[in-house]
């Protein structure tokens, strides 16, 4: 069996990159290092089943020989970055997946495609059911990210009801863990960072808005079971424990017992007020829900 990760070299790709090598395939990872780094598979490039390839998917993607899996992970994927890179944002969200799924059909492989609850926008519902249509402001800054990947979803099940192929859609909600830049400019890593060095910490707004956060290990063992599954709707995978922001810069200064004060700032525009993942479908369809605590989490993090 010989998997395509593409995005293999960032955050959540390079975790799933290590799951599929333990499990015995062949790996091949694909990342044009904007914001993946080879620092997340080093310890990978020398295992006889693991191949890096730097390139860009939004340009057409060649791969010899045969494929099982195609695995579309390449994204900038928090605000900051895709702030940063709203072009190349919109372009592997729409030609990245145009491509990853060519491939896919050309190879008869699987395929499935990194969504995230971005597409949900700032939502009007709470917690967000896969059923929910959204609430985007598709000319908002945001709005890069948003829309590529509700574009993607789009093509993706085009793909399936107009060619068959085997396709499935992971809405990724709020995921954490080790390997995060540093200054990928997400809340987490902010907040830990600001508090390891006594420096302030940054609330934007009030920090009342909500997020969910879902631990790097859950998130994997939750894709892989939607890898292997008959599902081909979208599948909301998150940690439904929801937490205010201004609550989790509060734990993250007790565990890491740090001096930090609390500051607020500006809220970013059309930055969404609540966020929470329905998980039923999960539960139900491919029989997975998270194990780890937001606390343990965190612990697990810091202790890396
Ligand atoms: N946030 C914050 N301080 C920071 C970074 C982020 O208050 O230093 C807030 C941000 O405004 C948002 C939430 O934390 O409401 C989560 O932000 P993140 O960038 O991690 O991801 P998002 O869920 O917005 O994609």
């Amino acid at each position: 069996m010989r998997y395509l990760v593409t995005g293999g070299a960032g955050f959540i790709g390079s975790h799933l990159c290590d799951k599929l090598i333990g499990e015995g395939f062949k790996v091949i990872c694909m990342d044009n290092l904007i914001t993946g780094s080879l620092d997340n598979i080093r310890h990978l490039v020398k295992n006889k089943n693991f191949i890096f390839i730097k390139h860009n998917v939004s340009n057409k993607i060649n791969i010899k020989g045969k494929l099982d899996y195609v695995l579309h992970f390449a994204s900038p994927a928090s605000p900051v970055d895709y702030l940063k890179y709203p072009i190349q944002t919109l372009k592997v969200g729409s030609l990245g997946t145009y491509n990853a799924l060519g491939l896919a059909k050309a190879k008869k492989a699987k395929f499935l495609l990194a969504s995230t609850s971005e597409i949900y926008g700032d939502p009007l519902v709470n917690p967000q059911r896969e059923e929910y249509y959204g609430n985007v402001n598709s000319i908002g800054p945001r709005g890069v990210y948003d829309e590529a990947k509700r574009f993607a979803e789009a093509i993706t099940m085009a793909y399936h009801r107009v060619h068959g192929v085997d396709t499935k859609i992971v809405r990724i909600f709020n995921s954490y863990g080790p390997r995060m830049r540093q200054d990928d400019g997400r809340v987490i890593p902010n907040f830990i960072l600001q508090a390891m060095k006594n420096k302030p910490i940054t609330i934007y707004g009030k920090g009342l808005q909500t997020r969910s956060f879902c631990y790097i290990n859950d998130l994997i063992d939750g894709i892989y079971k939607l890898m292997f599954s008959n599902v081909n709707g979208p599948i909301n995978l998150g940690n439904p424990e929801e937490t205010q922001i201004l609550e989790l810069a509060k734990k993250i200064v007790a565990l890491t017992r740090s001096k930090s004060k609390i500051v607020f700032k500006p809220l970013p525009e059309d930055d969404p007020k609540v966020r929470c993942p329905d998980i039923t479908k999960a539960k139900r369809l491919i029989k997975w829900h998270p194990k780890i605590s937001l606390e343990t989490g965190l612990s697990l993090l810091l202790s890396s």
